[in-house]
C-alpha cells in the first residue's frame, strides 16, 4: 500500500517551460471536487475533452484551456485522475499549482503516478519500467524495445514462467503434505521435466550477449591509442560537433570524453581515451589508467593508428596489445599518407582521415553493422535491465539447487525461492495464487 493513497497529487507531465500546451496530472479522491472548482461546474463527462475557464485561488479567470475526467478504476492509476492541458508557461503554472495547492492537493513524488497504477494492479513493474524507458529513449531501437515491454510481453514470459514453477511446488507440497490423500502416482518426478525445462529456458533467455540491457544504456566503444594518432578528432568527426578537446600537443586528453551517437537507431556511446604513451605527469597517468578501465569495459575497442607512423611506432604495439579478439583498427591521417595497409596486425583496417572526413562513411557503416548484430532484438523479448538479470540467476540458482535436493522438503523450499525470485521482477510475489493451485488442481478436503 502507498504511503499516501489518500492523498490527491498533482505533477506538471509535460516538460516545463514554454511551450504550446502543458499537461497537469491530478490523481486521488479529490480530483473530481479539485476539478470542480476550477471550472466552477459540475465534473465534465467522463474521458471527454472539453473546454473549461479555469479560476484560480482568488476567482480569477487563469486560463482557457482543456480538461479530461477519467473516474476510476478505469484510469491510469485506478484512482480518479483528472488533465488540464493549460497554455504553456510558469505563470500559468504557477497560478495553476497555487489553485490545487489551496484546494488541499499535494505535488506528486517522482514516480508516484506509476507507483499508484502498480499498486492498483494497474501495471507490473516491468511494464512501469517501460515507461520511464520509453520517456528516456532517444533512438527509435530504444523506443522499440521499451514499448514491446509496455504492452506486458516480458512480464507475460516471466509470470508464465513463475506460474510453471508455482504448479510445480503445488505438486511437491501436495506430495509432502498430504501423502495419504488420493493422488496421482509419481508427482515428484513429474516435477523434475518442468524444473529441468525452465532451468534451460531461463539460460537461453540470459545468455543473450545482453542485447537489451545494451540497447537500453548503450552500446560503448572505447577509442585507443597512441597520443597524436588524431582519437580526439575522430571523435569530433564521428559526432560532427567539437565534444573533445583538439590539440597538437601530446598527451592534451586527460580524462575520458564521451558523446552519444545515434547509428541506425541504436544507440551507441562514444568515448575518448587520453594518449596511451609513459606518462611523466601524475594526471596524465591517472588518465592513461582511466582509459585502460574503460577499455576493458567498452563493448568494442577503435585502435587508432597513425597511418604516416604507425609501422615504425613502438605506441602502434602499445596500440596493438589492446586489441582482442572485436577490436577495430582505424588507420587515420590518410591525408598523409601516400599507401595505406588494408590489413594491420592480420586484421583489417579501415582508413580515414578525421581531418578531411575521407573513408568516414565506411568507418561509420562498419560499426552500424557492428552494433546492429550485437543489439538487433531477437524474436523473443529481451532481458532489458540488470535488476531482472539478477532475479533470473537467482531464480536459476535456486532451480539448479532443486533439481540437486535429496528430500521433498528441500526441493520445494527452493522452488518457492525460484518462484519468489521470478515475483520479484514483476512484483507479483504472494503466496494466495499457490493455495489456489493446490486446491484446484487436486480438490483436496473436498
Ligand atoms: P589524439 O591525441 O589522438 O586525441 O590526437 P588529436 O585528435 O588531438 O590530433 C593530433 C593532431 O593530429 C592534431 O594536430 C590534429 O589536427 C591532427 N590530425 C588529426 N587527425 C588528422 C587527419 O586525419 N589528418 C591530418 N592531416 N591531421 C590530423
Amino acid at each position: 500500500m502507498s504511503l499516501y493513497s489518500t492523498d490527491t497529487i498533482f505533477a506538471l507531465a509535460s516538460a516545463p517551460g514554454r511551450g504550446g500546451v502543458q499537461v497537469i496530472r491530478l490523481s486521488g479522491p479529490m480530483a473530481g471536487p479539485a476539478l470542480s472548482a476550477l471550472t466552477g461546474r459540475p465534473l465534465p463527462p467522463a474521458r471527454r475533452a472539453t473546454l473549461a475557464r479555469l479560476k484560480g485561488k482568488d476567482g480569477e479567470v487563469f486560463d482557457q484551456a482543456l480538461v479530461l475526467w477519467f473516474p476510476g478504476p478505469d484510469s491510469f492509476t485506478g484512482e480518479d485522475v483528472a488533465e488540464l492541458h493549460l497554455h504553456g508557461g510558469r505563470a500559468v503554472l504557477a497560478a495553476a499549482s497555487e489553485a490545487l495547492t489551496a484546494q488541499g492537493l499535494r505535488l506528486a513524488e517522482p514516480g508516484e503516478f506509476s507507483r499508484r497504477a502498480f499498486e492498483a494492479g494497474k501495471l507490473d513493474l516491468t511494464e512501469a519500467e517501460a515507461i520511464a524507458d520509453l520517456v528516456d529513449a532517444e533512438t527509435a531501437a530504444q523506443r522499440r524495445q521499451a514499448l514491446r515491454q509496455m504492452d506486458g510481453t516480458l512480464g507475460a514470459l516471466y509470470e508464465g514462467w513463475r506460474h510453471r514453477l508455482v504448479r510445480a511446488l503445488a505438486h511437491l507440497e501436495a506430495d509432502i503434505d498430504f501423502p495419504d490423500e488420493d493422488l496421482p502416482h509419481g508427482l515428484a518426478p513429474a516435477v523434475v521435466p518442468v524444473l529441468t525445462g525452465l532451468y534451460q529456458e531461463i539460460g537461453a533467455h540470459l545468455a543473450d550477449g545482453h542485447r537489451g540491457e545494451r540497447l537500453r544504456d548503450g552500446f560503448s566503444i572505447a577509442i585507443l591509442g597512441a597520443p597524436n594518432a588524431g582519437k580526439s578528432s575522430l571523435l569530433n568527426a564521428l559526432a560532427r560537433r567539437d565534444a573533445a578537446i583538439v590539440s597538437s600537443t601530446a598527451g592534451t586528453t586527460r580524462d575520458v570524453i564521451e558523446v552519444n551517437l545515434d547509428l541506425g537507431g541504436f544507440p551507441v556511446i562514444l568515448a575518448d581515451t587520453a594518449g596511451l604513451r609513459d606518462a611523466a605527469d601524475e594526471i596524465e597517468r591517472e588518465g592513461i589508467r582511466r582509459a585502460l578501465a574503460r577499455a576493458e569495459k567498452a563493448d568494442l575497442k577503435l585502435l587508432v593508428l597513425d597511418c604516416s607512423t604507425w609501422n615504425i611506432g613502438d605506441m602502434a604495439e602499445a596500440t596493438l596489445a589492446l586489441a582482442d579478439g572485436d577490436a577495430l583498427v582505424v588507420l587515420n591521417k590518410r591525408d598523409l599518407c601516400t599507401y595505406v595497409p588494408s590489413m594491420v596486425a592480420g586484421r583489417t583496417a579501415i582508413a580515414v582521415s578525421a581531418a578531411t572526413g575521407e573513408g568516414l562513411a565506411d568507418l561509420l557503416a562498419a560499426l552500424e553493422r557492428i552494433v546492429g548484430d550485437r543489439l538487433m532484438p531477437g524474436a523473443a523479448p529481451s532481458l532489458t535491465r540488470a535488476r531482472h538479470r539478477k532475479a533470473l540467476e537467482d531464480c536459476r540458482a535456486a532451480l539448479a539447487r532443486a533439481l540437486r535436493a535429496d528430500l521433498p522438503e528441500l526441493a520445494a523450499e527452493d522452488v518457492r525461492l525460484a518462484a519468489r525470485a521470478l515475483g520479484r521482477i514483476t512484483g507479483r510475489v504472494d503466496v494466495e495464487d499457490l493455495l489456489d493451485v493446490i486446491f484446484r488442481d487436486f480438490c483436496i478436503g473436498k
